[in-house]
């Protein structure tokens, strides 16, 4: 038996060499995209996807040098900030926290608060709690405006019909910035035609609202797709840090 759970109670020589094998191999495959598409690999942000995973995984790669991390749920968002986040020393966090799980509107306050970077906004309802939250911490709070690509609502993201009054709501809410568009390939379609339809969603997002120009696309599978079609920000889990443990 080998697996996050040993690394988080001891294993940690061995945890760690698994880890940089992943980020390795994770960066490897970042640039080739980038080299391939004629991109600087400045321009895009690895939000490693920790959620699920022990704290322990969490400081492994803070100090391998990852800053962008990415959680699921609120209770174990706050675990983890207050675990870690004296890491940085100074009081100024060392790790920026990204969310990337669906959001229950009553959680929504306490997200703002915690989180510098929301994903996963597809609810018009969700605006206003998440920048009270945010306004609570004295922040502005990142936002992504993520939209669906096959209309399944059990896989989150606004109906594209929807993107734009959410996406006025985000523009125009104090406490929140629109960052730009998020998506997840559908299942079951080709990666890179998706996100041909997605870059072209994001890019009348840009036109309309100055500085909404991110793109949040691209997992474990199918970050080279995402990359060739203008994804800023990529969320990968299980290709840096193995396979995922279950959830409860
Ligand atoms: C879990 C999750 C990821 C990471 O997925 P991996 O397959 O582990 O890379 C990315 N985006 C969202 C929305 C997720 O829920």
């Amino acid at each position: 038996m080998s697996g996050p759970e040993e690394g988080a109670s001891g294993g940690g020589a061995d945890r760690r060499a698994e880890l940089v094998q992943g980020l390795g191999r994770v960066r490897a495959r970042v640039a080739d995209a980038c080299a391939a598409a004629g991109r600087r690999t400045t321009e895009v942000t690895l939000v490693v996807v920790t959620k699920t995973y022990p704290a322990d995984d969490v400081a492994a790669l803070a100090a391998l040098g990852v800053r962008d991390v990415g959680e699921a749920r609120e209770q174990e968002l706050r675990d983890k900030r207050e675990r870690l986040d004296p890491v940085g020393g100074t009081g100024e966090p060392l790790l920026r926290w990204h969310v990337v799980g669906r959001l229950q509107r009553n959680k929504a306050r306490s997200v703002g608060r915690l989180a510098d970077v929301v994903h996963s906004v597809d609810d018009p309802r969700l605006v206003v709690p998440l920048a009270r939250g945010a306004a609570d911490a004295g922040r502005t709070l990142g936002c992504f405006a993520q939209v669906s690509l096959d209309g399944d609502p059990a896989r989150g993201g606004a109906p594209v019909d929807d993107l734009p009054a959410l996406c006025d709501l985000l523009a125009g809410t104090d406490g929140v910035r629109l960052l730009g568009l998020m998506a997840v390939a559908p299942l079951g379609a080709d990666p890179a035609s998706s996100f041909a339809r997605l870059a072209s969603l994001a890019a009348g997002v840009a036109a309309s609202y100055p500085g909404a120009d991110a793109l949040s696309a691209g997992m474990s599978g199918d970050l080279e797709q995402a990359l060739a079609h203008g994804a800023t920000h990529l969320r990968v889990g299980a290709a840096v840090l193995g396979p995922r443990p279950p959830t409860h």
